[in-house]
């Protein structure tokens, strides 16, 4: 049962056919304050988007956007503003100039750092932050109670169904053995996959990764792109990787790979055809 109306709306018909939202039940919906209007079927939309530091400009007119539903890969070599670009549109960073839109109508270039997470926006950061000293399943437990919305929608009915949602997410993220673990004895890769079950407690309707495979083995690399093509249709991502074998398991033949170089896009299409650009080749894959 998911109590959150926006993410309810998004999830819905994308689990139902696994493609993304082509409207018919969304577009016809009145589209109310606070929910994601994505009748277009852009999760997330930047145009033209410049981040300068000192004249330095870490962003020059980046223009993206994601498909409601998609998991987008994002490469491209150190410092080219990948990392930038999602504290731009996390509200951590605020641009010079450009637009940044979360679905249809939430300007994210006018809100703060919380109000874009309650918007539905949900980061992971390159290193794991959980509560060490916590058991794991209280990890999740903490990770919904920030959510303030969603407590005082359930209020009389939080136990039970809080109950079934951590058990829900303890199996997807594969931690059902490690629950009454304190988190800081987890591995690495386990570590990472609690995380990401922490910020699915807030049901986000896009998650972004910076780097999420950074620092793991082999296995725990290929057990978290596992779980990320398991969360299709669950909530929409941006995945910032540099492992090619990551992102070859996470785009597949068919997925959308966005090549990023010096602030902008140099290159988009399915990792094959961004592999044989010549600009890629050049300034990136070649070195
Ligand atoms: P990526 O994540 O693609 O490696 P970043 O977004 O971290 O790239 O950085 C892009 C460029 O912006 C780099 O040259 C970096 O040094 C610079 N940069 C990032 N953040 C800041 C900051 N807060 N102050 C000054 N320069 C920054
Ligand atoms: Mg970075």
């Amino acid at each position: 049962m998911n109590e959150n109306p926006m993410v309810h709306d998004l999830s819905l018909p994308v689990e139902h056919d696994g493609r993304a939202l082509s409207g018919v039940a969304s577009m016809s919906r009145a589209v109310t304050p606070g929910e994601i209007d994505v009748s277009h079927g852009a999760i997330l939309y930047l145009e033209d988007v410049t981040v300068s530091f000192d004249g330095f400009r870490a962003l020059n007119e980046l223009s993206l956007s994601i498909d409601v539903g998609e998991l987008r890969c994002i490469i491209g070599p150190n410092g080219a503003g990948k990392t930038t670009m999602m504290d731009v549109i996390t509200g951590k960073t605020a641009p010079d100039s450009g637009k940044v839109f979360l679905g249809q109508t939430i300007d994210l270039t006018r809100m703060n750092e919380p109000s874009i997470a309650r918007a539905g926006i949900g980061r992971k950061f390159q290193k794991p932050t959980v509560f060490e000293q916590h058991p794991v399943w209280e990890n999740l437990e903490l990770a919904m109670k920030t959510d303030k919305r969603w407590l005082a929608s359930l209020r009389a009915r939080l136990d039970r169904s809080a109950q079934a949602r951590i058990e829900e997410t303890l199996s997807l993220i594969r931690l059902e053995g490690e629950a009454l673990r304190p988190a800081g004895e987890l591995s690495h890769g386990q570590k990472q996959r609690l995380e990401i079950g922490m910020l699915l407690m807030q049901q986000p309707a896009l998650l972004l990764l910076d780097e999420p495979a950074a620092g793991m083995t082999d296995d725990e690399t290929m057990e978290l792109a596992a779980l990320l093509n398991h969360l299709r249709g669950t909530c929409s991502m941006m995945v910032v990787e540099h492992d090619m074998e990551f992102v070859a398991a996470l785009a597949g033949e068919t997925g959308k790979v966005t090549v990023m170089a010096e602030g902008r896009v140099l290159a988009h299409g399915t990792l094959d055809e961004v592999k044989r650009d010549a600009g890629v080749v050049e300034s990136y894959l070649g070195r």
